[in-house]
Parts: structure tokens; sequence; C-alpha cells
């Protein structure tokens, strides 16, 4: 197999990628970039970025990853569409397989920057209204903000859902809140928070049919699974909290982490993962904060910190 020596690989080309190899890039770590599955991550699933300082009247995500791709290229960062396929972190320089065998790079410092996908409930509906900017969305925190003063409707039981529930609730007009159990995932003082939000209406044993509307969200048809009752509410924004997965997989074994597959950090409030000389940005370590301006503050962070690592070891 192909070998090559690289100073700094960064896995992964969303925010905390682009923002790693920006940092990487201007203190001469020639950092090399494989962009992942998704080159440009989950923004380019995103229509209006309005939250990300500096673009004082909004950007759109795909717009955002262009520009931040070619900030990242300004410097010599090199980008390759590609994405790994298997690690060995048993010894220095780390060994990183991309392409199923392809090229196997050395590494003397790995970012891993590889993110989180949102999950789906999987309907055609969903989709479509999602990927026309139609109002579907897995953020509220980044897309509540259109729904001011109108009806929207979350999916979800657990911490994420209750908390994005309220955060719409202090901006919408109602919230209706689809649970497909009796019961909330979310932890107590959560659910304390829903119960005591007087525009949420929690629809216990529900799950969602169809998501309405051609070119908007219009309403959703819900059913009963107790009763198989069907109804329509009238709605226009549907958010889906379902829970997120960090695209760790590959990692897993070599690299500590959570039951879901995030990595844990080996020293808190830094990007040191346990394994010397790798480290981890951005929503593939982050499951409380998940947005671009996080995930990019932490790409710098993995940036310093591997530079740091290099110097200490007289390979920078
Ligand atoms: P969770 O996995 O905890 O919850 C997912 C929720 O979605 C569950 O209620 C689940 O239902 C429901 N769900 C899953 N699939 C479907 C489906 N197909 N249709 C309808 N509902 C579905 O994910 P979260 O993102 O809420 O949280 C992830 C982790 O992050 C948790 O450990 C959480 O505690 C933590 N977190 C912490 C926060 C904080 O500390 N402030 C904030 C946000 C998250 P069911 O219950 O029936 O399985």
């Amino acid at each position: 197999m192909e070998q090559e020596r690289v100073k700094c690989l960064i896995i992964g080309s969303g925010p905390a990628g682009y923002t790693a190899a920006i940092y990487a890039a201007r203190a001469d770590m020639k950092p090399v970039i494989y962009q992942g599955m998704q080159p440009g991550g989950q923004l380019m699933l995103t229509t209006d970025v309005d939250n990300f300082p500096g673009y004082a009247n909004g950007i759109g995500g795909p717009q955002m990853m262009t520009d931040l791709q070619k900030q990242a290229e300004r410097f010599g960062t090199d980008i390759r569409n590609g994405w790994v396929t298997k690690v060995d972190f048993s010894a220095t320089p780390h060994k990183v397989e991309v392409n199923d065998g392809e090229k196997e790079i050395l590494a003397d410092s790995v970012i891993i920057s590889t993110g989180a996908s949102a999950k789906w409930l999987g309907l055609e509906s969903e989709a479509r209204l999602r990927d026309n900017g139609g109002g579907v969305s897995a953020c509220a925190v980044c897309d509540g903000f259109f729904y001011k003063g109108k009806d929207v409707a979350i999916v979800g039981a657990g911490d994420t859902a209750a908390e994005e529930a309220t955060y719409l609730a202090k901006l919408c007009n109602k919230v209706y809140m689809i649970v497909r159990r009796d019961e909330f995932r979310a932890s107590k003082a959560m659910q304390h928070r829903v119960n005591n939000t007087e525009n949420i209406e929690v629809l216990f044993n529900t799950e969602t049919v169809e998501i309405l509307g051609d070119e908007g969200v219009t309403g959703a048809k819900l059913i009963n699974n107790k009763t198989k009752e069907e109804f329509t509410i009238d709605v226009s924004g549907f958010f889906v909290a379902i829970g997120h997965k960090p695209n760790t997989d590959v990692f897993k074994g070599w690299l500590d982490m959570d039951a879901t597959g995030y990595i844990n950090h080996a020293i808190p409030g830094t990007s040191k993962t346990n394994v010397e000389g790798v480290f981890v940005s951005g929503d593939a370590a982050d499951k409380v904060y998940r947005q671009a301006i996080t995930a990019a503050g932490t790409g710098c962070m993995a940036a310093l910190d591997a530079e740091r690592y290099l110097a200490e070891k007289g390979l920078h």
C-alpha cells in the first residue's frame, strides 16, 4: 500500500476541520484534510445560517462551507476527497488508511473532526421539506427564529427535544411536542421545565405519519399509537430531535468514548484524547452544544494542541 508521511492529518471537513486547517496551515504544519463522506458536513443541509458571528446578514450553509474551504486553501491546506476506513493508533506515527486501502497516511498528529449526523424519522415528506428549506429542521437553535409567533412541532422526548421545545416556546406561539411513548426520556429537571411551559402541548403515544406541505410545512398528520386515531395539526415548522450519531465508528477500540460513541476528552478543557498525538474537535466530542461556532472554536483548540505536541516531540 502506498504510504505518505504527514505532519498534521485532519479528518472531516465541517467548521471544526476547516478551522483546525486554517490554524494548522498558518502555523506551517502543512495540514492534509480528508473531507469525509459529506464534504462540508451538516451545514451543507442547512439553508440560512444567521447565528455565526461576523455574517451581519446571515449566510447560506453551503456558501459558508465554501468560504471556509477557500480560507483553509489560501494558507496551503491540502484538501482531499476521501474518507478514512481504518486506523492504527498503537504507535507513532499514527497509521490512517484512506479509501479502503488506497493509501496509508503516517501522521505525526491527527485531528478528528468527523462530526455527527442528526437522526431523521425516515419519511419522504421529511426529506423533501428538509432539503428544499421548507421548514423541517434538526436544530431549533439554528432555525427557531424563522417561526417567531407561529405554531411549530418537535419530535422527541430526550433532553435535546425538551431543551429545544422550551427554547422554541419562547419564540413561537405554540409548540406541539410529539412523544412516541407515554413518558419522556429526558431528565426530571427538563421534564419539569416542559411541563411548566404553558404553550407546549405534549402529545404522548403519538407518531408522525406525514409532514404536510409542498413548498413549506403547513401541518403534520399524526397517529395515536394506542387508539390508532389519526389527526392533523397545523404548524409551519417541524423540528426533529430524536438524537444524533457521532461519526466515530472507525475509531472504536482505539479512543475512549461514551456509550453513544462521543469521544471523551482525556483532559477536560483541551482537545486531547486518550492517545497521544490524537486530538478531537467539533461534534464528534460534543453532544451538548453542537453549534458551528463551538465546532470552529474547538477546531482552533485542536490545531493549537497539535502544534504544541509536535513542538514538544521535536517534530515541528
Ligand atoms: P436521546 O437518545 O437521549 O433521546 C432521543 C429521543 O428521541 C428519545 O426520547 C426517543 O424516544 C426519541 N426517538 C428516537 N427515535 C425516534 C423515532 N423514530 N420517532 C420518535 N421518537 C424517536 O437523544 P438526545 O439528543 O435527546 O440526547 C443525547 C444525549 O445528550 C443524552 O445523553 C442527553 O442527556 C444529552 N444531552 C444533554 C443536554 C444537557 O445536559 N443540557 C442537552 C441535550 C442532550 P424513546 O424515549 O421512546 O426511545
